[in-house]
């Protein structure tokens, strides 16, 4: 089993990534693609007046505060344009395809996060009524049935709370506990970069090998959400999952270039 998730930066050729993923489908292998929104989504959110807004944490990590509004409006995006478009062009690839969220079946579940603590022009703030939280159980029931019965699940946030409320959670980290939870042989996180760069953003600062015992090391490569990749990578790894490749999603053959080895190899 591959799992593949594939960012929502500006860039990425959606097409390519889905060519990629029938051919490989057609010719028996087990994958499931799991998506992001977020460009389409700040540019949505914007033409609604109602524009994104991104916080940072006191450890440095950025991320979406998702009132709400934001939290509708982006389920509009990841669950109904990003993921119907990606299956319509499955369809047409002769893939059956299904799109989910992780709110469906409950496949992505975890703790809601009320409250969010910030740091903004150099203090430390609490901001409450964000829809937010991390993935901390995968129910792969719903996923199996698909899977048996020969359909190619397409997953997306948000989240399910044990409460059953919606949450915005990161997508690379709820890829990297499904590759966990489904005991996958590689997690593959495409987005619109060659992959861990140890001088963003310079393309030529590749860094092609990362330890599986080191990944935590390598965060200081990192800027901004490439973090939380590097953090899925890290999760995905000591849940026991072989190799986890950052991959390019620009063009080509995206899924066959990372397991040839393009990009960074963490294993
Ligand atoms: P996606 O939505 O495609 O999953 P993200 O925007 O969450 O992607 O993360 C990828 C982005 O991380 C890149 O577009 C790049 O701007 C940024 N980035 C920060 N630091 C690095 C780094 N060291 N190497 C590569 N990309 C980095």
């Amino acid at each position: 089993m591959i799992v593949v998730k594939v960012g929502g930066s500006a860039g990425i050729d959606y097409d390519a990534v889905c060519a990629d993923l029938a051919r490989r489908w057609k010719a028996g292998e087990k994958l499931i693609l799991v998506h992001g929104g977020s460009g389409e989504t700040n540019r949505v959110a914007e033409a609604l007046g109602h524009p994104p807004r991104f916080v940072t944490s006191p450890s440095g990590y950025t991320s979406r505060f998702t009132d709400r509004q934001t939290l509708e409006i982006f389920e509009m995006v990841y669950c109904g344009k990003m993921n119907k478009g990606i299956v319509e062009r499955l369809q047409r690839l002769g893939v059956n395809a299904v799109g989910l969220s992780g709110l469906d079946g409950r496949i992505f579940e975890g703790r809601h996060k009320d409250s969010v603590r910030i740091v903004e022009n150099g203090k430390t703030k609490v901001l409450r009524g964000d829809h937010t939280g991390t993935v901390e159980k995968v129910n792969t029931g719903l996923i199996d049935l698909l899977l048996g019965a020969g359909y190619l699940p397409v997953l997306t946030p948000p989240a399910s709370s044990y409460e059953g409320v919606a949450i915005n959670v990161d997508g690379d980290r709820a890829a990297a506990a499904l590759a966990v939870a489904l005991n996958a042989d590689a997690l593959l996180l495409l987005s619109n970069v060659p992959g861990l760069l140890r001088a963003y953003p310079d393309e030529s600062s590749l860094i092609r090998e990362i330890p599986a015992t080191d990944v935590e090391a390598y965060l200081e490569f990192a800027q901004d959400r490439m973090k939380k990749k590097v953090l899925g990578a890290a999760e995905a790894v000591q849940g026991g999952v072989k190799r986890v490749i950052f991959g390019d999603a620009r063009a080509g053959e995206p899924i066959s270039a990372a397991l040839a080895g393009a990009g960074t190899v963490v294993s």
